[in-house]
């Protein structure tokens, strides 16, 4: 059986070590961090503590809470393998509460009906909305069968709204969030033809797909200590703390994989699942990307965590409209809001963000600042390129000219954004690349 060296512990890299040593091929994975996860990780952090409050003891988060959905085939597959399927929250129908500018509440819940009828009037009865709205937002559900992206792709998201007249409230409340919160990205520069193909993913295939599910635990407990114990189980191993450095090549054969500790060439295949600007660092990527590494441009992601005093008496989330916060999750012992596409906050210090946080929490009529024992403001640089067409085009496939050197990661030519279903994608293309067949 083929030796198979996975590098880069993050979801990529899990999903292809999970994949192929389902299929026995015995698969050494090395992170060269001291954790598993990458950019998808959860770490016991210390709070910055609040005013009139003192030491607030360690508390396990999440790196920015994430999202996932019904249509993430990939990532459900993967997790049910590790089996951990039973540690997701999962919408029994879609239902997402929405809070405006005055604090009220708002609804969009699907209605107990066949799909696609229980949205429709899950749609009919969304207070946010005028009829004259609901009537617009309506309209274009029910063209986007016949909305073919191809004549989209190189527009902005933008455009394909205005055209619609999904504009005003509709935007606000409706495709403003899924813009984001799944492109992480303003709608002037996310492609139209990727988000039409996510759209109808989400809505044109069954009403599992637009549900919305959340981790009810923290991600070392989803997926990357099940992902080590299934690696580990089926006889490969997992590595953390050891990195790549340097890859030597013979031809059309990648034969050395020098990492910061050895020399490795007792291997058939090498999946590398590291990001982008990590690949930038590896010394011989120039004879992989002979025309040079792919440059992407990037947008922030700041995850505000709050320690709360008492349990939390909140569950699930709510997103905010015509705010800088996006979204707010609630767990039992804090709660995270996250602000997507956040350069703008790059250069501002945590406490700034923190009060910022605060006042809108406040405002909304959500909480008050007795609430809260402190804060921890993460800010992720480069959580996910920008899903523009200058950088879709940029997008590599898994081959390279060397047989045995496959990549992976959110980066890769997924035909998906940059997301936990384009990462697991990718892993699982990688994998059954190798298996010569498909695994799902
Ligand atoms: C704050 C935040 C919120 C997000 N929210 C959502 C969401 O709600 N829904 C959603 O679907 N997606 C979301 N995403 C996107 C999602 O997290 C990423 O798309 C996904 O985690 C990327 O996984 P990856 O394996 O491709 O890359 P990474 O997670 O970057 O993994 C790469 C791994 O490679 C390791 N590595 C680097 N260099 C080397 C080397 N030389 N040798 C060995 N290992 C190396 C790194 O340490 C890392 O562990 C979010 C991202 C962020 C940052």
């Amino acid at each position: 059986m083929k030796k198979i060296i996975v590098a880069g512990g993050g979801l990529a890299g899990l999903s292809a070590a999970v994949f192929l040593s389902r299929e026995n091929y015995p698969v050494t994975l090395l992170e060269s961090s001291r954790k598993l996860g990458g950019r998808a990780y959860s770490a016991p952090v210390r709070f910055i503590p609040a005013a009139g409050n003192s030491e607030i003891p360690e508390l396990e988060i999440d790196n920015g809470q994430h999202i996932l959905m019904g249509c993430y085939d990939y990532t459900l597959s993967f997790i049910r393998i590790i089996g951990s399927y039973q540690k997701l929250f999962i919408q029994k129908r879609l239902s997402v509460e929405y809070t405006d500018e005055r604090g009220a509440s708002h609804t969009l819940r699907e209605r107990a009906l066949i799909y696609p009828l229980g949205l429709l009037q899950g749609i009919l009865s969304y207070s946010y909305l005028s009829a004259a709205q609901k009537l617009r937002l309506l309209f274009f559900l029910s063209k986007l069968p016949f909305i073919d992206p191809r004549k989209y792709d190189g527009k902005s998201v933008t455009d394909l709204l205005s055209k619609y007249r999904q504009t005003g409230k509709i935007y606000s409340g409706m495709w403003e969030p899924v813009t984001i919160g799944a492109m992480n990205s303003q709608p002037e520069k996310a492609d139209a033809g990727l988000f039409i193909r996510m759209l109808k993913q989400i809505f044109l295939r069954d009403g599992f797909s637009s549900r919305i599910i959340v981790p009810a635990v923290p991600f070392r407990e989803l997926y990357t200590a099940d992902s080590e114990s299934y690696i580990q189980k089926n006889g490969g191993e997992v590595i953390k703390g050891e990195g790549i450095k340097e890859l030597l090549f013979n031809e059309n054969r990648l034969t050395v994989i020098r990492t910061d500790k050895r020399d490795i060439s007792d291997f058939d295949t090498l999946v590398l699942a590291v990001s982008p600007f990590s690949l930038s660092k590896i010394k011989g990527m120039e004879k992989v990307f002979p025309d040079g590494l792919p440059e992407f441009e990037y947008s922030s992601i700041t995850g505000i965590h709050l320690a709360l005093k008492e349990k939390g008496r909140r569950e699930g989330f709510t997103g905010f409209v015509n705010s800088p916060l996006h979204w707010v999750f609630y767990k039992e012992n804090h709660i995270s809001c996250i602000i997507s596409d956040s350069d703008s906050l790059i250069n501002t210090e945590p406490e700034e963000i923190y009060k910022l946080a605060l006042k809108e929490l406040i405002e909304r009529g959500l909480f008050k600042p007795s609430d809260f024992m402190g804060y921890k403001v993460i800010k992720e640089k480069r959580a996910t390129f920008i899903p523009d067409s200058s950088n879709l085009s940029k997008r590599p496939v898994l081959k390279t000219p060397f047989t045995n050197l496959i990549l992976a990661g959110d980066y890769t030519d997924t035909a998906l954004p940059a997301t936990i279903e384009g990462a697991v994608k990718s892993g699982v293309n990688a994998a059954e690349f190798i298996a010569g067949r498909p695994l799902i």
